[in-house]
């Protein structure tokens, strides 16, 4: 592949020096796992967001299995989300007992629709899930408004979205809680698999540091069931050194967005969407095109790196099969599954590859 979907390596490479300097002295501190790096990491991350209390922990899966259980989501309760999301969301919904109830989403953001929200909500509805998607920000404004008026909980999955901004504010500010991920390939991401929780309740953070590590505040004594899922200290020394550079990546990708919006002018290609409200991170610069698999395959037969986000919507998933739902109920969702694909967007990409790219997807037509 000339041209992968993502170059991890290239990042690596212009960060080398600090990165080994970074990880070597954590191996000589012999403090592994929430130690001094993972502190400052999340007095990072809350600054750098602009929120009071920020939790690491060891996924951004986790991140959303423990900020649900810490906000008493769980058996017999119902959570609104998007079918059009990574697996995790509505995994975190489940295995804390609670049930996903997905909403259809909206054909330009490819968020949740917030005008389908309302019909959705029941007795049993406990929380909000949206999610921003692909690194544009939900449209929080009137999910907050049926959340307030329902006095449900907001859970925002900020995964994708690390930077991004909603009417000038970044995600995670907004709801009860939000979750991120620091799995290799996101926009800030470590060498391995990490996660974090944002919240301006104090309490809440207090729940969730004792839920990362064995419902214990205090070693070997245990106030409630938790779990083992912290940060270690290597994966929070990166991060620390990476997340000076986020917002220059973050500026970087939108630039490239906006080189491919422009050049791929004529192309029978629907382009993603940028609401003038948001500032949108790019975490994957997602196409839609009616030949979907044609266009795939060309790609990748030229050694451009492709991928399909997402191939199949969760309400269609087996391992939904039991929730009842068929194929037409998310009509939007499950058309865009047919026809979205990524082409390589990550901020080491050059012009001149990226100029390459262009051109073969204009060839294809
Ligand atoms: C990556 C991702 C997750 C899960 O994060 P992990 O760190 O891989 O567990 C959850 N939701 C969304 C939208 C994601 O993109």
């Amino acid at each position: 592949m000339n041209y992968p979907l993502v170059d991890l390596k290239a990042e690596y490479m212009v960060l080398k020096q600090e990165i080994d300097k970074a990880i070597e002295e954590v191996l000589n501190s012999s403090s592994y796992i929430l130690g001094p790096n993972v502190t400052r990491l999340e007095r990072n991350i809350a600054e750098f967001i602009g929120v009071d209390y920020a939790v690491g922990v060891a996924s951004g899966t986790d991140a959303l299995i423990l900020a649900l259980e810490a906000l008493g989501v769980g058996a017999g309760d119902e959570v609104i989300t998007t079918p059009f999301t990574f697996f995790a969301t509505a995994e975190a919904i489940s295995r804390v007992g609670a049930r996903p109830v997905f909403v259809d989403i909206d054909r330009k953001t490819y968020n949740i629709d917030p005008m389908l929200v309302e019909e959705k909500v029941g007795e049993k509805t406990k929380a909000i899930l949206p999610v921003h998607i692909f690194g544009h920000p939900a449209d929080m404004d009137p999910i907050m408004d049926v959340a307030e008026a329902y006095n449900l909980y907001v859970v925002e999955d900020a995964c994708q979205a690390i930077g991004a901004r909603y009417k000038g504010s970044r995600v995670g500010t907004f709801g009860d809680a939000a979750c991120f991920s620091f799995f290799p390939t996101k926009n800030l991401g470590c060498y391995g698999d990490g996660g974090m929780i944002l919240t301006n309740n104090s309490q809440l953070a207090d729940q969730l540091k004792m839920l990362r590590s064995h419902g214990s505040r205090k070693k070997y004594y245990n106030s409630i069931l938790g779990y083992n899922s912290r940060l270690d200290e290597l994966q929070a020394a990166v991060l620390n050194v990476k997340l000076k550079y986020l917002d220059c990546w973050n500026i970087k990708r939108r630039e490239l967005a906006s080189r491919y919006n422009n050049l791929l002018g004529n192309c029978d290609v629907t382009k993603p969407f940028s609401d003038p409200n948001v500032e949108h991170v790019y975490h994957m610069y997602v196409l839609q095109a009616e030949e979907r698999g044609q266009m795939v395959d060309y790609l990748v037969s030229n050694a451009i790196g492709t991928g399909i986000y997402y191939p199949l919507p969760l309400h269609l998933q087996d391992a939904y099969k039991d929730l009842g739902y068929r194929v037409g109920d998310l009509p939007v969702a499950e058309s865009i599954c047919e026809r979205s694909f990524a082409i390589p967007l990550y901020p080491e990409l050059s012009i001149i590859g990226q100029l390459l790219i262009i051109d073969k997807i204009k060839s294809f037509f």
